[in-house]
């Protein structure tokens, strides 16, 4: 399919004290119109900075530098090319246009998006009337519709009801029914369920899937979660220190990581299909770092014992949630949640 986003020789720097950060350092990538692209690295590679640069929303102190962020959805320009969005105005009509109208972003936390004040109806409502001249009837109808599409019970009754009475997957629903209720052609979605417990996380993820194959948007999915991942992306794009390390269709990245750092992350991701014999082996470095840390080798296991090994084997799995530095590697210490706690055990064949 054609290309919706080319990021082209990407540069952000932000102004410190004392200096300059150059968060993201040349990067390069594409997104097709309805796929999917795994944006991964370790905390502070630059995933966050490259995604609010493409919606023109990086902090005050931070400025692209250099590069094109060409976004072409065959409605910009009157279908006359791509717009490069690197060089519009950050609050300027044309960009304004684009952010929630044909570029969407969901975050982690749904309470950036939704304001405390308002009912879900009038905020999804007023995400329509941003981009679309319509009454407040046709707003509410909109917004009752969107609530329908990522399955809020009773849509209807969640139009009046404000996001503290609602549970947290509750509010991530909300949220995504703001961003999506405009049909956006691309949804960012930065870390989207790693603040949920994992059966919500689970439902969240199923229904982005679904809604992306019903309003036919590409995601670009900023995740940690090789599982998310290896069951989401078409594309995979590895950055590191504010480069891209790797990039590959999933199965390339998946068959063949040539990175030290993406393949120890791979041997981490347990297998549900290990040949007779194959072991698991923590990886020592990281273990330490409270991962989930799991390396498949072809020695027999238990030591000693012959091709007949467990069909799967995890051993001391540790794994952090909602810690918002908790990288892969390296991962600073954080106010997570330790979901899993050395947690080991083996199915036999
Ligand atoms: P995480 O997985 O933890 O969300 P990330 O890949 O999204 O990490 P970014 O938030 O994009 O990382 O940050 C990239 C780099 O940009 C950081 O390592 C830091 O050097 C720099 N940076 C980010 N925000 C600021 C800021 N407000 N001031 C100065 N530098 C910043
Ligand atoms: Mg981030």
């Amino acid at each position: 399919s054609r290309t919706l986003l080319r990021v082209e020789d990407l540069k952000v720097d932000f102004q410190v004290p004392g200096g300059v950060v150059q968060a993201v350092r040349g990067v390069s990538f594409r997104v097709r119109a309805g796929s999917t692209v795994a944006l991964v690295g370790e905390s502070g590679s630059g995933k966050s900075v490259a995604a609010q640069s493409i919606l023109r929303i990086l902090p005050r102190n931070a400025a692209i530098a250099d590069g094109k962020i060409l976004f072409d959805d065959g409605i910009v320009n009157d279908g006359a090319g791509p717009v490069d969005i690197a060089s519009l105005k950050a609050d300027g009509t044309a960009m304004r246009a684009l952010r929630g109208g044909r570029i969407s972003i969901i975050f982690q936390e749904p309470m950036t998006s939704l304001s405390p004040l308002h009912t879900v109806g009038d905020q999804v409502g007023e995400a329509v009337r941003l981009h679309q001249r319509v009454t407040a009837r046709q707003a509410r109808a909109q917004a009752e519709d969107m609530l329908r599409r990522v399955r809020f019970p009773d849509p209807k009754r969640a139009l009046d009801t404000y996001p503290f009475e609602l549970s947290g997957g509750l509010r991530q629903r909300a949220m995504i029914a703001m961003a999506l209720v405009c049909r956006p052609a691309l949804l960012i979605a930065d870390e989207p369920t790693t603040a949920l417990d994992v059966t919500i996380q689970a439902q969240i993820l199923k229904l982005i899937k679904d809604l992306q194959a019903d309003l036919g948007m590409a995601v670009l999915l900023i995740t940690h979660d090789l599982g998310v991942v290896a069951n989401l992306a078409d594309e995979v794009v590895v950055m590191h220190r504010g480069r891209i390390m790797e990039s590959g269709t999933r199965e390339d990245i998946f068959a063949d990581p040539r990175h030290p750092y993406l393949k120890a992350l791979l041997r981490a991701v347990p297998r549900f299909h290990m040949a007779p014999g194959e072991r698991l082996v923590p990886i020592r470095s990281i273990t330490s770092q409270g991962g989930s840390l799991l390396e498949k080798d072809h020695q027999p296991w238990p030591p000693g014992a012959d091709a007949a090994g467990p069909l799967l084997a995890v051993e001391g799995v540790r794994k952090l949630y909602g810690a918002r530095k908790a990288g892969w590697f390296g991962a600073k210490a954080g106010a997570g949640t330790l979901a899993v706690d050395d947690v080991s055990f083996a199915i036999a064949r």
